[in-house]
């Protein structure tokens, strides 16, 4: 039986921390949009020198650019047994995902959200400072965290009313430690299996 996971929520809310330990619980691979678009612009790839300033910007890139990508990475793992965190951000890419693993007959087995607030994101990185912050990012700027936050706050409802009467939407109170989320998250996905 496979395991195929999204997790979702807005950027700074810990969700490649819980993907990492989902990951490694249950021998899924971790995939994470944002650090597929980083890398390929580290290699300098087309895609990746496509992706630059919308990165940098904090702006979604173009969703052919997402997809080709994605489910490029996905079919070199058989499309099964992953935790993709960052995708989907908006309606069209859960429709178009929810349409692909259809396509490679796979399911679509869970959208975990985690629910943090903007409050809890601010204090987080004030907390850590400008010294603890990952290096190889260029849109750690405050315009690009607004318009990151400002993106979620008017897709994410828009993707869990569409996920949410398939019953497949599951959400978590992310204004917590790592240790308690991860708990609450992992008993859910035992539950599943
Ligand atoms: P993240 O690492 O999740 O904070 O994403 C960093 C940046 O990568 C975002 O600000 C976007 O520019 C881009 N990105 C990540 N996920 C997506 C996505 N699902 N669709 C389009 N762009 C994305």
């Amino acid at each position: 039986m496979s395991l195929n996971l999204f997790i979702i929520g807005p950027s700074g809310c810990g969700k490649s921390t819980q993907a990492k330990l989902i990951a490694s619980k249950y021998g899924l691979t971790h995939l994470s949009m944002g650090q597929i678009l980083r890398d390929e612009m580290a290699a300098g790839t087309p895609e990746g020198l496509e992706a630059k300033s919308f990165v940098d910007s904090g702006k979604l890139v173009p969703e052919q650019l997402t997809f080709k990508l994605l489910t490029g990475k996905l079919n070199q793992i058989g499309n099964k047994d992953f935790i993709i965190d960052g995708f989907p951000r908006s309606l069209g890419q859960g429709q178009f995902i929810e349409n692909y693993l259809f396509q490679v007959n796979q399911p679509l087995d869970l959208v975990i959200h985690l629910d943090v607030t903007f409050e809890e994101i601010q204090a987080r990185r004030a907390k850590m400072g400008v010294e603890f912050q990952d290096k190889d990012r260029t849109d750690n700027t405050p315009e690009a965290m607004a318009a990151r936050q400002k993106f979620y706050d008017d897709n994410n409802g828009l993707i869990i009313n569409y996920f949410n009467p398939k019953g497949l939407i599951l959400q978590f109170d992310g204004n917590r430690p790592i240790e308690p989320i991860f708990a609450d998250i992992d008993q859910k996905i035992y539950q599943l299996r």
